[in-house]
């Protein structure tokens, strides 16, 4: 593998030979190379040079400071950035997680040494050509994660690197080298220095990739132990039960791979039977049963994303899908109705590719049927849509100001007032007129 695949942007292109024609190398470098190599395009164009930030800004109009002290420079360019870093040696690191001191070096090498991975520290420009000092091309033809000099002391520099192999390993779909894999194996405890957010962030990476069925490497590496013990309990958990072939753990990673890589799903499907290994029970002919395990998983769910640091939207919506991904009731338009007040209008149709996967990854047991339903259960769905029917007090055919006309005071009562009418119009979607609804406040406020 050589550079010509690589097509510079015009913009990159241009700032290499600005900095060029000021005497300083520069090159394009990291993920933008590797992923112009693979044939895929590029989430950003990272630029690396000899010039000095104070040099870079004199050379571009536009620039700002997004991480000055790391060396990095952002150049606009018409409203795009590009981030350009001076080439640098990070310091010793102390702590196993941040570089004590950034020194800047005029080497291209020293630059190239300090990142991760082979497939990560190519660098390209188009008067140099590839620079490759690390076999990172080699590597990507082999489809192989492997760090930059010596496994286990870079992973003791750098912690989250260890989450980095595995993520990149699910993305780009390679194996782990196995030094690589066996580095991570005896410094993985260490992951514990590294921020819940970090973690959060190459998690979700991982999990929304082509190979989200790669946390099981997270798991087998004993990474998994660290972040997320619970995942651990699920591996240790048999099913002996007909709707299922897998241990708790193996049907969660099948079932990952069943829904699309869209990270509330997938944070979904991790977690829907996160309760079973504390809900099981065995009965006299020894089946086991996991009765009440989606609203203990939902709870456990809230706990472990607030820990991980997600943010309120996701955790809500997540937990109401775990909550709810086992709720099979007869497929009525009532039920849906309800249900979807239940888990929420906008998480809602998420509930059916939920189910879907989960069905998809059980045994073949009453799989057909279990399937049939769920079209039915979705069919009222659309109905439901389709007809526009109410669903929340803001689709009642009275609003407060209407209550207040009639004499119902405003205050926390009027609120009960329009609960009470919704409950009304969920069960049947015909007592949604002005009328009734009038009508039955009123009498609903005098008892
Ligand atoms: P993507 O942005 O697609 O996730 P990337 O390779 O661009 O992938 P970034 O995290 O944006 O990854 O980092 C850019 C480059 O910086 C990497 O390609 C790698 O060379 C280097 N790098 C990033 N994080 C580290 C780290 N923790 N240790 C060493 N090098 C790193
Ligand atoms: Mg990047």
């Amino acid at each position: 593998m050589t550079g010509e695949k690589i097509k510079l942007p015009r913009k990159v292109q241009h700032i290499i030979e600005a900095l060029e024609s000021g005497g300083y190398e520069a090159y394009a470098v990291g993920g933008c190379i590797r992923d112009s190599l693979l044939g895929r395009k590029p989430q950003d164009w990272d630029i690396t040079t000899s010039a000095k930030p104070e040099e870079v800004k004199k050379i571009f109009k536009r620039t700002v400071d997004t991480g000055i002290q790391h060396g990095t420079v952002t150049v606009l360019l018409e409203n795009e950035g590009f981030e350009v870093t001076t080439y640098r040696i990070d310091g010793k690191y102390e702590d196993g997680r941040h570089p004590k001191e950034v020194v800047f070096t005029p080497n291209l090498k020293e630059d190239l040494k300090r990142r991760d991975f082979t497939v990560n520290a190519m660098a390209y420009s188009e008067k140099e050509g590839l620079i490759d000092l690390f076999d990172g091309a080699g590597d990507l033809e082999r489809g192989r994660i492997r760090c930059v000099g010596d496994a286990k002391e870079r992973f003791r520099e750098d912690a989250l690197r260890m989450m980095r192999a595995v993520r990149f390993g699910a993305q780009l779909g390679f194996s782990i080298e196995e030094n690589t894999k066996k580095a991570i194996r005896a410094l993985a405890s260490s992951l514990s220095k590294i921020s819940a957010e970090r973690i959060q962030m190459e998690l979700v990476k991982l999990l929304v990739s082509d190979n989200p069925q790669e946390v099981r490497t997270l798991y087998e590496t004993g990474l998994t132990t660290v972040f997320l013990p619970e995942f651990d309990a699920m591996m240790a958990t048999e099913q002996n039960n007909p709707h299922h072939k897998y241990t708790v753990g193996e049907h969660t990673i099948v079932s990952l791979t069943h829904v699309r890589g869209e990270k509330v799903l997938r944070l979904a499907m991790l977690f829907h039977d996160v309760a079973k290994p504390v809900c099981i029970t065995r009965d006299e002919e020894g089946i086991h049963h996991f009765h009440g395990h989606p609203g203990v998983g939902s709870e456990m769910t809230r706990k472990i994303l607030r820990r991980l640091k997600f943010d309120n939207d996701t955790v809500q919506r997540v937990c109401a899908l775990v909550a709810g991904h086992d709720d099979n009731p007869p497929a009525t338009l009532r039920n849906v109705r309800r249900a979807m007040v239940r888990i929420g209008p906008g998480a809602f149709p998420h509930i059916f590719e939920v189910k879907r996967a989960d069905i998809l990854a059980q045994s073949s047991f009453k799989q057909q049927e279990k399937l049939e339903y769920l079209k039915e259960f979705e069919s009222c769905y659309r109905e439901i849509t389709e007809s526009r029917q109410c669903l929340s007090i803001k689709e009642l055919a009275v609003n407060g100001r209407d209550l207040m006309e009639i004499g119902i005071p405003a205050g926390p009562g009027l609120g009960e007032v329009l609960s009470h009418l919704l409950d009304l119009v969920i069960e049947e979607p015909e007592k949604n007129t002005r009328e009734y609804l009038l009508h039955t406040a009123k009498e609903y406020s005098i008892l």
